[in-house]
């Protein structure tokens, strides 16, 4: 193994992001020497740009609803407005904290941190600002970038998911182009914090990737709290003003606002990076790899959002976990998106794993498939909260839970077991006969194999 001296080392990782810093940090600590190249700040997307901030703004908009709905509780509260530059001190903060830790975990791991631009000249070496630093393997982990469409062109009231975090104010009316997780879940925020909202989706439900009755609830509830949406019909084309926006949809509608929010998805960042000049596969920007995430370039590997796939943070730090222990020839399992928990954080919140009802009618055929939605109503924790929801769960028939589908107020901390029983291919027999303390929303769970097993006890039809 290289000895890091000089410029040489075991792995040089293009990209401090989740699976750049992941892999560093699981590489530190099998003993490799390890370089991480990031022209920004270690952390990534996830950090500075993504999951933290994104989420500390969910919580300050539970704590608006909270104000404002305290009567239904017997508590005098009022919901006076938001202080935006309050807010972001207090999102900035939490990331602030949770990048020191980060920065102490690098250095205390003896990782070398190289600040700058890098570009890979050959199959082995990444350039920085003329200097240049050859690895035994590298890891390309560069990420991804909000991608807009035509004819939409970022700038003044057109914002991505980047500008709407730094917002001084909230704005009084506001378009969201695209229902999938980013923008339900700014939508979600700036209603919490008093906006008028529309939403505009152009397949026919909001999160069309979740399963059928969670994108259906979903709805439902957003009606209720008066957020709008249109959905299965396109946007055509946005015209600014000096006070203003015209949002012209494909059927002819238009709908004037005061700011649009673009989230129709994030391309990979790889333009401009030497990876095809290097030799390296790119596909429309991704790097494709194989189930080991060994690019088609021997010694070169991918992770994160570059890879095509799930777009998560946690599916980054387990490619960069992956990758370290490969190199170290440990043989580790390799990581299948199927498995991956996904949680969307607005109210209410969606989790969910595995595959949804019509991937299961596909995957196993109409017949062979078993399907059991757990209405919220009985549980006593969900009405407590006064939240209304579901649990789903898909089993293939006779055999494991492949699907576990939830929805409602916090149910994005229920994952956890979720994905234990997918993962371990639980049978809703074996979940059945475990117990889920009571009152909690996660006996919804248990209450929902239960009534899957044949025997429920709180299911209302
Ligand atoms: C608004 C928003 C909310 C999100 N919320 C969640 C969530 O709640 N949960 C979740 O799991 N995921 C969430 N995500 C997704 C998550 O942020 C990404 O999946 C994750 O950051 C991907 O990690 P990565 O390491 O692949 O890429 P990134 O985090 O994008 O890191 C790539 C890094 O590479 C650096 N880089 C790029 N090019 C170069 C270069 N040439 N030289 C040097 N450095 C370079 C970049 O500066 C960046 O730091 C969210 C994303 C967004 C945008």
């Amino acid at each position: 193994m290289a000895d890091g001296a000089g410029n040489n080392f075991d792995i040089v990782i293009l990209g401090g992001g989740s699976g750049g810093y992941a892999c560093a940090l699981r590489a530190a600590h099998l003993g490799m020497t390890v370089a991480l190249v990031e022209k920004d700040k270690l952390g990534g997307t996830c950090l500075h740009y993504g999951c933290i901030p994104t989420k500390a703004l969910l919580h300050a908009a539970e704590v608006a609803d909270t104000a404002r709905e305290g009567e239904q509780f017997g508590i005098r509260s009022t919901f006076d407005g938001v202080e935006m530059s309050g807010v972001n001190a207090y999102k900035d903060d939490v990331v602030a904290r949770m990048y020191k830790g980060l920065q102490g975990l690098i250095k205390a791991g003896g990782i070398t941190v190289v600040e700058g631009e890098g570009k890979l000249v050959s199959k082995d070496t990444v350039e920085v600002g003329g200097e240049r630093y050859t690895g035994t393997n590298v890891v390309l982990a560069s990420g991804s970038y909000a991608r807009t469409l035509p004819g939409l062109e970022i700038g003044g009231r057109v914002i991505t998911s980047y500008e709407a975090l730094t917002m001084s104010e909230v704005p009084e009316r506001v378009v969201i182009i695209g229902g999938s997780v980013i923008g339900v879940e700014f939508a979600s925020v700036w209603k919490s914090f008093g906006a008028d909202v529309t939403i505009i989706e152009g397949l026919p439900t909001l999160v069309p990737l979740e399963d059928p009755a969670l994108s259906k609830q979903l709805e439902r509830a957003f009606r209720k709290r008066k957020i709008n949406f249109k959905t299965g019909v396109k946007f055509e084309s946005v015209k600014q003003t000096d006070d203003g926006v015209t949002v012209t949809l494909e059927n002819g509608d238009t709908i004037d606002t005061d700011l649009v929010l673009v989230a129709v998805g994030r391309g990979a960042n790889s333009a401009g990076m030497g990876y095809e000049e290097a030799g390296i596969t790119v596909d429309r920007g991704w790097v494709p790899t194989d189930e080991r995430l060994r690019t088609n370039v021997d010694g070169v590997f991918a992770v994160g959002d570059l890879v095509p796939g799930l777009q998560l943070a946690h599916r980054g730090f387990a490619h960069g976990i992956f990758v370290a222990e490969e190199i170290a020839g440990l043989q580790p399992q390799p990581v299948i998106d199927s498995g991956i928990p996904r949680v969307t954080y607005c109210e209410p919140e969606i989790a969910s794993v595995g595959i949804t009802e019509p991937q299961a009618r596909e995957k196993y055929g109409d017949d062979n498939v078993e399907v059991l939605e757990y209405n919220l109503g009985g549980n006593g924790k969900a009405q407590i909260l006064k939240t209304a929801g579901t649990v789903k769960l898909v089993r293939e028939k006779g055999g494991p839970i492949v699907g576990v589908h939830m929805i409602g107020s916090r149910f994005g901390e229920q994952v956890g077991e979720a994905s234990l029983i997918v993962n371990w291919e639980a049978y809703p027999e074996d979940v059945a006969q475990l117990l889920h303390a009571h009152p909690t929303e996660n006996e919804a769970l248990g209450e929902a194999a239960m009534a899957l097993a044949g025997k429920p006890l709180h299911s209302h039809a």
